[in-house]
């Protein structure tokens, strides 16, 4: 399965910020939307960083309740990674493993057309090992 798969499937609504909203404006986002990051991106969309609930702890640990008041700019990881829509679930969970983030952006010519997280793609792959099984077990009863 790929991104392009998971994304025709949940929607491709992406929730994003510009980096001078404050860090308070953020956290009220994050708990609307009831998710765990947010990309960053500039008018045209470009991604400039994200920023995610353990950012926002980070932050809230080492320098107090003063950061709420600090740009999202000054909490985000800017050094983004990204993925195609032509991704596939494995290829997609390796990322993440590797990188040790549960979000990620969805990239088409340069700008920003969707998110992926972790839940998203363990859902998937539960779902692909549940029809193996179940291919596996017609395969033995027809036998
Ligand atoms: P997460 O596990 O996604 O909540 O994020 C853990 C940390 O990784 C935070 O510092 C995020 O800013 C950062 N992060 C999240 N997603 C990405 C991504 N796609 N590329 C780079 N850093 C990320």
């Amino acid at each position: 399965m790929t991104v392009r798969a998971i994304l025709s499937e949940k929607g491709y609504d992406v929730v994003a910020l510009r980096p001078d909203v404050i860090v308070r404006d953020a956290v009220a986002t994050l708990n609307k939307h009831r998710i765990g990051a947010i990309v960053v991106t500039d008018d045209s969309s470009l991604i400039k960083g994200i920023i995610s609930e353990r950012d926002v702890v980070r932050a809230l640990a080492e320098d107090g309740a003063k950061c709420l008041d600090r740009p999202v700019s000054a909490l985000m990881t800017a050094n983004v990674k990204v993925c195609s829509e032509n991704h596939t679930v494995n290829e997609v969970m390796e990322i993440m493993t590797r990188g040790r983030f549960r979000h990620l952006p969805v990239e088409r010519d340069g700008k920003l057309i969707g998110v992926i997280s972790i839940g998203d793609v363990v859902k998937r792959r539960i779902e692909e090992v549940q029809r193996e099984a179940e291919a596996i077990r017609s395969y033995i009863a027809s036998a």
